[in-house]
């Protein structure tokens, strides 16, 4: 039997587009600047999120702002690849770290991977959404949050309320913006991040939210 040659060309087979997506480099602003890949495609993981880390195969808080392609509905799917045939909707316009994916080497995709990241800020101009995104980042910021968490055993339900006025106005905050600043509602996570609502999970929480509006929080099922 000859020997199985080892991979040394892309045969575009998906499997990356199916299992991740990228966090775009700071050569991609010309990409979204130009609107080749459109900010409704995209979110902001912000600073002290979890993200999982590939080399030690746990969840650890992100200490920079990434900026990620979003996934399928609850699913790991690039929203760009179509799988049967796969490939790319994208492709000509794909960002670097896909560029330079090799799953055969990962060299070249370590590099680029160390380069600087595009962060939101870069693709704020309008002062006033920039004023907003600062004063929800100093409300509701993970380290804020995570500090009410921590507080909760001894303090019980004074750091709960401070959650739910920390939820309340991330969830608030996100109509208002879109509908006083004329951006589409689906561009909104990638200028606050994703929903603290749904984020809140990773501190094993979880919010209901009751019929008259209000929140109420619960440990994670
Ligand atoms: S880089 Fe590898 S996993 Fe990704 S599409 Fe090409 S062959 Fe498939
Ligand atoms: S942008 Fe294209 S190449 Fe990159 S992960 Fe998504 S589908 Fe794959």
């Amino acid at each position: 039997m000859p020997e199985p040659q080892p991979r040394r060309a892309c045969t575009r087979c998906g499997r990356c587009c199916a299992s991740s997506t990228p966090s775009l480099q700071l050569q991609d602003f010309r990409l979204v600047n130009n609107g080749m890949i459109p900010r409704s495609a995209l979110y902001t993981v912000r600073v002290g999120e979890l993200v999982w880390d590939n080399i030690n195969q746990r969840n650890i808080p992100t200490n920079q702002e990434l900026i990620k392609i979003k996934e399928k509905e609850q699913g790991t799917e690039c929203v760009f690849h179509i799988p049967y045939p796969s490939r790319c909707t994208i492709y000509p316009q794909r960002p670097a770290q896909c560029r330079a994916l090799k799953c055969w080497d990962t060299t070249e995709f370590e590099e680029v991977f160390i380069g600087p990241k595009l962060n939101r800020w870069e693709l704020i101009s309008d002062p006033l959404l920039h004023g907003l995104v600062r004063e929800h980042e100093r409300r509701c910021s993970y380290k804020q949050l995570s500090r009410l968490v921590k507080e909760i055993p001894e303090a019980g339900e004074k750091a709960v309320e401070e959650i739910i006025e920390v939820l309340r106005f991330d969830t608030g905050i996100r109509p208002f913006v879109a509908s006083k600043l004329g951006i589409l509602a689906e561009e909104i996570d990638l200028f606050f991040g994703r929903p603290l609502r749904t984020t809140i999970a990773m501190f094993g929480l979880q919010v209901i939210k009751e019929p008259d509006g209000s929140f109420f929080l619960t440990v994670r099922k």
